[in-house]
């Protein structure tokens, strides 16, 4: 059965709380990309995240909270990890914490690590979806495993079809990228994955030690190919081929080329980041040889962004 695209009222967060509670998998909009929910206390409902995602089963998954009051039940909040929640949450930061040995969590969730990674977000249909749940929600990005990461509902009907029971619209994700995951059981926290709070918490923290490699990845994230469309990418492009797709970044519409997107007229780094699936998503579909990349500044969003189209292009 195809997935019931839902516009994210009060009735379809109703019904999408109460597909989580039957072990039912949810789509729902989040400020970072879409998530794929499902209850993380129920061990069948979380295998389903698991197998329609193709994901390898060494990479744990977020578990998304309606409140800072709840993490007690799933793990510690050491002092230094409590202060970044303060600052951040609501909000795209994920913090992996100590595991409690007894939180309710189907051990899925953590594969089997003694850690969990907790959020808790600010978009306004994920806060309503985890209050009227109640309970934890593991949630990943809502797409095949490897692939693009969905900014629109729409993005989440197409690629997981029929293992989805609700998609909640919620328009177009805001900032775009995923989470910023820092492992706040090391002191300092050591940075999992890059995302839009990278120049804000190097301004808190000073420059963050990397975590985590290909080899072993601590987070999937840091797979070396990942966020990839089916189309090849080829970065730091100053030219576009008739037969390439064009991105670029404050170079206007590129007309000789198969298809073009400019990520930000103005060169801004947070509206490119809050373009990039959608972007690659639209030039992915264009049928073209090759999508060439204009190089984007290291700065500010533009680390993340970076730090996904580098995974974009491995081959
Ligand atoms: P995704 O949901 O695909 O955006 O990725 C969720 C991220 O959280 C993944 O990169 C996970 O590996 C990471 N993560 C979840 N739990 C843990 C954990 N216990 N330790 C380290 N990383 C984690
Ligand atoms: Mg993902």
């Amino acid at each position: 059965m195809p997935p019931t695209l839902l516009r994210a009222d009060a009735d379809a967060i109703a019904r999408a709380a109460d597909g989580l509670r039957r072990g039912q998998l949810v789509a729902f909009p989040t400020e970072t990309v879409y998530g794929l929910g499902a209850d993380a206390g129920n061990a069948e409902a979380v295998a389903r995240i698991y197998a329609a995602k193709g994901r390898p089963a060494h990479n744990p998954l977020i578990v998304h909270l309606a409140s800072v009051a709840q993490i007690g039940t799933y793990a510690e909040l050491p002092e230094a990890a409590a202060r970044l929640a303060a600052r951040f949450w609501p909000g795209p930061l994920t913090l992996v914490l100590p595991l409690r040995s007894d939180a309710p969590l189907a051990p899925a969730v953590t594969a089997g690590l003694p850690t969990v990674a907790i959020r808790i977000p600010s978009h306004p249909v994920a806060r309503a979806l985890l209050e009227a749940f109640g309970g934890p929600v593991a949630a990943p990005s809502a797409n095949p495993s490897g692939r693009l990461s969905p900014t629109r509902g729409a993005h989440v009907a197409e690629a997981l079809g029929p293992h989805v029971a609700v998609v909640l619209d919620g328009g177009p994700s805001d900032t775009g990228l995923e989470s910023t995951i820092l492992d706040a059981t090391r002191e300092p926290p050591v940075l999992l994955r890059p995302g839009t709070l990278y120049t804000a918490l190097v301004a808190l923290l000073g420059p963050l030690q990397t975590g985590g490699s290909a080899e072993r990845p601590t987070a999937p994230g840091q797979l070396l190919k990942h966020y990839a469309p089916h189309t090849p990418v080829r970065l730091n492009a100053t030219t576009c081929a008739p037969d390439e797709a064009w991105l670029g970044f404050g170079s206007g519409p590129v007309p000789e080329c198969v298809a073009s997107f400019d990520l930000s007229p103005a060169g801004d780094l947070a509206e490119a980041a809050h373009h990039l699936f959608a972007a690659l998503h639209e030039l992915d579909a264009a049928g073209a040889r090759c999508i060439a990349v204009a190089p984007i500044p290291e700065d500010a969003e533009g680390v993340a962004i970076n730090d996904r189209l580098r995974r974009a292009a491995e081959r």
